[in-house]
């Protein structure tokens, strides 16, 4: 397993060093992906994402200036670099830094896994499974209308997927974040009993709010309008800034409570935790600080039974450092899946077998995907916000899914 000895030895004495860190705006279909790229003396490369979504153009500023910090340090003290870029930068958390410290801490472990020939998963315990459960998202972009919905679901099950997530009241005209229509609410409702009987018993059903109700009773009437479809999670029932209100949808609610996309570092999920507000929590790989910081929130939610599956909208390099996260944490649930661009493989290798809407665990070394900047050079940055994405006539959209998962 350790089969890269020379490697290793000059790893474990750190003469390697970081000599360059590159920045790739890559346009995606409705966020541009923020690549980071950490060259290193001993040839040996590494890619971490801090996708930013509607903001990537400053958080490539914020990765700049950390690599003030990161150039000529030895890769392999990645707690040591987390702390000191975290820590020591005086300004702690926050969206912008902790997405750029997510990228490059996430490059630290693929430099790391490639040196030692092994899987970043190899390094923070191994394998405690051999596949992932997918759930779909972004499948039902047609329309909202029960027909539409029921339609959408059927033939994105018939792909494959054993779950599906969806919001059934964002984007519904007439929806106003503080009051809630009762046309409106029963139409959402409406749509979950549509899809929830085209798919049937055994497909799990997913409701991500989004964050859009902003009165914390309005949340609590729109989970109790589907509690009867058995939903498996109510995700952002309200929006992320106050815990204590998120711990009362979920004392009022017979549904698992999941959130974390908005949180970031260890600090704001043992808040989340210790205020009893969430089943399952959601970070993302590229906001939450990185690959070790992931895992420390995930065992921070296994000491109070709760379960962990990252947030997973954004670019490759994020996708794999999930399924590293996967196949490690004890308390995984599943991984979330988006409908792929379809150059995306162009611009990050990252060849992954599925099988009946399960992905097995890839054995590669580091992350395991392979960069081509060429490649990531003709999908220019585009310029894009996300203020409209879950409000009525958004039109920022997914792509859709053609006849395959990925
Ligand atoms: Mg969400």
């Amino acid at each position: 397993m350790f089969a890269a000895r020379s490697t290793w030895l000059s790893y474990a004495s750190a003469v390697m060093k970081v000599t360059e860190v590159k920045t790739f705006l890559v346009g995606g279909a409705w966020r541009n992906w923020l690549i980071v790229k950490l060259e290193t003396d001993e040839g040996i490369s590494g890619v971490g994402e801090a996708t930013l979504e509607g903001k990537g153009a400053t958080v490539e500023a914020a990765v700049r200036e950390l690599a003030r910090y990161i150039t000529g340090q030895d890769p392999s003290s990645i707690e040591k670099h987390f702390q000191e870029m975290y820590r020591r930068a005086f300004y702690a958390g926050g969206e912008v830094l902790n997405s750029a410290i997510s990228g490059v801490e996430t490059a630290l472990w693929d430099i790391k896994g490639k040196a030692l020939g092994v899987p970043v998963y190899e390094l923070l315990g191994g394998r405690t499974r051999d596949r992932i459960k997918l759930y779909a998202n972004g499948w039902y972009t047609q329309g909202m209308s029960p027909e539409e919905f029921a339609d959408a679901a059927r033939r994105t099950v018939a792909l494959g997927f054993k779950g599906l997530k969806f919001n059934p009241w964002g984007r519904r005209p007439g929806i106003d974040f503080y009051r809630l229509e009762n046309s409106v609410l029963d139409a959402g409702a409406e749509s979950v009993a549509a899809i929830r009987d085209a798919v049937g018993p055994d497909i799990d059903l997913f409701i991500d709010c989004n964050g859009i109700f902003q009165t914390t009773g309005n949340a609590i009437r729109a989970a109790k309008s589907v509690e009867q479809f058995n939903i498996g999670f109510f995700e952002e029932p309200v929006p992320h800034e106050n815990l204590d209100e998120m711990a009362y949808v979920r004392s009022k609610v017979d549904i698992p409570i999941a959130t974390g996309e908005r949180l970031f570092t260890t600090f704001a999920f043992q808040q989340l935790l210790s205020r009893q507000a969430a089943d399952i929590v959601q970070p993302d790989m590229s906001h939450c600080g990185g690959m070790l910081p992931a895992h420390k929130i995930a065992a921070i939610a296994d000491s109070h039974y709760s379960a962990f599956t990252p947030h997973n909208p954004n670019g490759e390099v994020s996708y794999a450092a999930a399924v590293q996260m996967a196949a490690c944490v004890p308390n995984f649930f599943a991984l979330e899946h988006f409908p792929p661009e379809q150059w995306r493989f162009d611009v990050c290798r990252n060849d992954m077998t599925l099988e009946d809407g399960w992905l097995e665990i890839p054995d590669r070394p580091g992350l395991g995907v392979e960069f081509n900047e060429e490649a990531a050079a003709e999908h220019p940055y585009q310029p894009v916000d996300l203020y409209e994405l879950h409000r009525p006539g958004s039109n920022i959209s997914p792509p859709e899914f053609t006849d395959r998962i990925r």
